[in-house]
């Protein structure tokens, strides 16, 4: 057996156990691929995994070409330049990073109908840390109803990263804020699903608190370089 295997499988393996204590639901794994080259990811997809996280437009489209073979979905979850609309409307399944409003009317208006809509989560700020990517909580209201508004968009829900604390119980807060903050936008709009949160080094703490999706790499794939 290739080590790889069991790396995915010890992972998969703890996001279950970990969601069976939490009790909120199955939680999918989006790898995170970002800089790893398209045999890593063929590796996986061989080994069932599905969704796949890319950070960079044009990295992520070479990928997908050398995998159209395959059947993955793509998310994009880095900061979107307004000038990369285009690409991530044409080339993903979900855009995961939107928080600002002009993005929204030209993701729709690129968004190729033999796709069907592009799916959209809001990044939020939670730590409102100076500099950082994703919107103030008190904007989510306004993004959603926009969102929600846009033909060839569908919200599904939330994502963040929250900044690193090396206290869990500190971590912790951020992502039972961001559970309150996804409640509170499902009571609103019923058909969102997804809280994107946690990584390497929390992910089990974000399932704990509630997230239906995390975002893994290191753990996955090794040390980037
Ligand atoms: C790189 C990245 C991850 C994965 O981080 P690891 O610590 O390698 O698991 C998750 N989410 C986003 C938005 C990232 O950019």
């Amino acid at each position: 057996m290739n080590p790889s295997d069991t790396v995915l499988a010890t992972i998969c393996a703890r996001i279950k156990v970990a969601a069976k204590q939490a009790g909120y639901g199955p939680v999918k794994l989006l790898a995170v691929s970002k800089t790893r080259p398209a045999a890593n990811l063929r590796q996986l997809a061989d080994q069932g995994q599905q969704h796949f996280g890319e950070n960079y437009v044009q990295e992520a489209l070479s990928k997908q070409r050398e995998l159209a073979d395959t059947d993955l979905q793509w998310h994009f979850i880095g900061p979107l330049q307004s000038n990369k609309c285009r690409d991530v409307a044409q080339h993903f399944d979900w855009l995961e990073s939107l928080d600002r409003h002009k993005l929204i009317e030209p993701l729709s208006r690129l968004r190729p109908s033999s796709r069907g809509p592009l799916n959209v989560l809001i990044e939020v700020n939670i730590d409102a840390e100076p500099g950082k990517s994703g919107c103030a909580p008190e904007q989510i209201a306004v993004l959603a109803e926009l969102i929600t508004k846009a033909p060839m968009l569908r919200l599904r829900g939330l994502m963040a990263i929250p900044a690193p604390h090396e206290d869990p119980p500190l971590q912790q807060t951020a992502f039972r804020r961001m559970r309150k903050l996804f409640e509170q936008l499902r009571e609103g709009y019923p058909p969102v699903d997804t809280l994107s949160m946690g990584m390497s080094d929390d992910f089990e703490t974000a399932i704990a608190e509630g997230a239906t999706e995390v975002r893994i790499g290191t753990r996955l794939f090794g040390p980037r370089h």
